[in-house]
This record gives structure tokens, C-alpha cells and sequence, in this order.
């Protein structure tokens, strides 16, 4: 066991506070991992409140890891000390299922072992990235590309995934006009990503407030959703919206965006049910879908696919000492795109 800095939540009321924890010796499989930079994802805010049920404290989240290879076990072959690499959501599977198999550890049905609050193969309660090392077993770590800038390449490994994976699973690609919902963390890189793949790319936005940024990060088209005349104006029109949005929508106006064939993916997760209008699918033969993070294979092609496209995360860099502050802006929409802790300051 080795000790290390971190920043953890001592309880789900108090402020995120300086700590050391322990990490693993390194086993056979496994990675160390100096920690450079990790990124503030809403879930960690949710997780260390407990909105998502009970944890164990002190909890330390943070799943947005890139950092540098500083010892390897004795039975590791894709990585070597030196290396870039990236950690995301998870950083265990069970590997036996059918989904394991097929090489869809995000969907494993023994459920996948999130990179925090999560209770691993081997019983431990696992611990994010606010810290200055971590260790991973080497399937579930990332190469970085070298065309990455470190610190922006960070919010790819939750907010880049997440988007990614539900944009090529639907084709969105040439000749397909793509919707966005909610431009925060999620929201910008959908709009990034979907234009790089060469969709015809909206954003539906609450108000118009961020829609320089939007056109510039690649939509053609910018819209507010507290304008009534948005949805009569769009109808038809989708072939796919990507909903980054947790709070509660009234899908079924979105729903009718779409046109034949069309899918509405949530990406977004509002903890409480929402209602859709069976018609509001028969029209146009339309499809309501999830999508959850995406596979190891798949976050190492998005991964590579943003180094050839030059596209990167739009970050405010913050030292240890202002996580909880960001925290409240994160609450309030005020960030542009992305908080990254330099892990440094740690
Ligand atoms: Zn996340
Ligand atoms: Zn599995």
C-alpha cells in the first residue's frame, strides 16, 4: 500500500476537504499512474451529496484521469512506464458476461466497476482521481495521444465518451442533421464531436446566451428552447438528438423534432421519471434510446479520433484549494466548459 494526497468529501453535507488515502500495491496486471490532471464532472457532485443513494465516506470522486505511467506490474503489455495514459467511469468489469465478451465492459451485467464509489472485484471501496496517484488494472487505462493537450484532454475520458459513443452508434456523419440539447460540459463536446464526423450539427439551448460559442465549436444552427416558435420551426427535422440535459424535459416536444427513423438519446439522467406520449414515437416510426459511457475499445477510438480532428474540451484549469467553489458554479451553469484540477496543488 502506498499513501497519497487527495481531496475527499468527508460527509454529504460538508465541503470537500485535503486527506491522504491508500492506494493499492501494484499487482501483476496493474498500472501506477502519477495523476497530472482530472476533471469535475457533474456525477462527482451528485455522487459526494449522495443524490444517487448512500456512499461511504470519505469518498474521493473524480473520473476524468490523465496522468503518466510510473510503474508497471510484472505481467503488463499495454502500457509502459513513461506513458500518457487517460483513466474514465470504470476500471473493472467482470469480464465473463455476454457484454463483457463482446467487449462492452460499460454495459457489463454484473455491472462495471466505477473508477469511484464503486465496490471492485476485490471488495474495496474504489477512489477517483482528486489525488496524485492511482492504480489501475492496465485493460482499463488509455493511451493518450500525443496530439492531446494534457490538461483538455482530461474531460474526454466521461464528457468525450459519453458523447461520442451515442453519436457513432447512431451514424451521426454526412448527410445527418444532428441535435443537441443543453450546451455545459456533455453539450459542447456533442456539438464538437458531431461536427468533426461531419453531421449538419443544432443546438437547442435554453436561451441564445452561448450561441457564438455553439457556432463556433462547429453547429450551423443555434436555437432557444424557451422560444415556443423553435419547435414548430424544427419539426421533422432530426435524425438524431442527443439530450445532454439531467434536468426533466418534456421529451415529447423533442420528440416530434425527429424525422422518420429518427432516435432521441439521453445521455443526460434526471432522477425522475418522465412521461412520452406513445403517438409522439408512431409518428415517424421514432425511437427513445439511452446510451452509458462506452467500452474501453471505443474510448481509445474517441480517444484518437479527437487527436486527429485537433478537438479538445474547452477548460478552466483550478488548483485544489478552489474545488469546492467550482462546485457551485458547476451547480449554477457557470463554467465554460469544463473545470480540470492540476492535480499538483494536491
Ligand atoms: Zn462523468
Ligand atoms: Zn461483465
Amino acid at each position: 500500500m502506498r499513501t497519497v494526497n487527495a481531496y475527499a468529501a468527508p460527509s454529504a453535507t460538508e465541503p470537500l476537504v485535503p486527506t491522504t488515502i491508500e492506494r493499492r500495491d501494484v499487482g501483476p496486471k496493474d498500472v501506477l499512474i502519477a495523476i497530472r490532471y482530472a476533471g469535475i464532472c457533474h456525477s462527482d457532485i451528485h455522487t459526494v451529496r449522495g443524490d444517487w443513494g448512500p456512499i461511504t465516506y470519505p469518498q474521493v470522486v473524480g473520473h476524468e484521469i490523465v496522468g503518466e505511467v510510473v510503474e508497471v506490474g510484472s505481467a503488463v503489455t499495454k502500457h509502459a512506464v513513461g506513458d500518457r495514459v487517460g483513466v474514465g467511469c470504470m476500471v473493472n468489469s467482470c469480464r465473463e458476461c455476454e457484454n463483457c465478451r463482446a467487449g462492452m465492459e460499460n454495459y457489463c451485467l454484473a455491472g462495471n466497476t466505477g473508477t469511484y464509489a464503486g465496490t471492485d472485484r476485490d471488495g474495496t471501496i474504489t477512489q477517483g482521481g482528486y489525488s496524485t496517484h492511482v492504480v489501475v488494472d492496465e485493460d482499463f487505462v488509455l493511451r493518450v495521444p500525443a496530439a492531446l493537450d494534457y490538461a483538455a484532454a482530461a474531460p474526454l475520458l466521461c464528457a468525450g465518451i459519453t458523447t461520442y459513443s451515442p453519436l457513432a452508434h447512431w451514424n451521426a456523419g454526412p448527410g445527418k442533421r444532428v441535435a443537441v440539447v443543453g450546451m455545459g460540459g456533455l453539450g459542447h463536446m456533442a456539438v464538437k464531436i458531431a461536427a468533426a464526423m461531419g453531421a449538419e450539427v443544432t443546438v437547442l439551448s435554453r436561451t441564445l446566451a452561448k450561441k457564438d460559442d455553439g457556432l463556433a465549436f462547429g453547429a450551423t444552427d443555434y436555437y432557444a428552447t424557451d422560444d415556443d416558435a423553435t419547435f414548430e420551426a424544427l419539426a421533422n427535422r432530426f435524425d438524431l438528438i442527443v439530450n445532454t440535459v439531467s434536468a426533466p424535459l418534456d421529451l415529447n416536444l423533442y420528440l416530434r423534432l425527429l424525422r422518420l427513423d429518427g432516435t432521441m438519446v439521453n445521455v443526460g439522467a434526471p432522477p425522475e421519471p418522465l412521461p412520452i406520449q406513445v403517438f409522439s414515437l408512431f409518428n415517424n416510426r421514432r425511437s427513445f434510446a439511452g446510451s452509458s459511457i462506452g467500452s474501453i475499445a471505443e474510448t481509445q477510438e474517441m480517444l484518437d479520433f479527437c487527436a486527429e480532428h485537433g478537438i479538445a474540451p474547452e477548460t478552466e484549469l483550478i488548483g485544489a484549494d478552489q474545488i469546492n467553489d467550482a462546485y457551485e458554479r458547476v451547480l449554477s451553469s457557470d463554467v465554460r466548459y469544463r473545470f480540470v484540477i492540476d492535480t499538483a496543488t494536491l
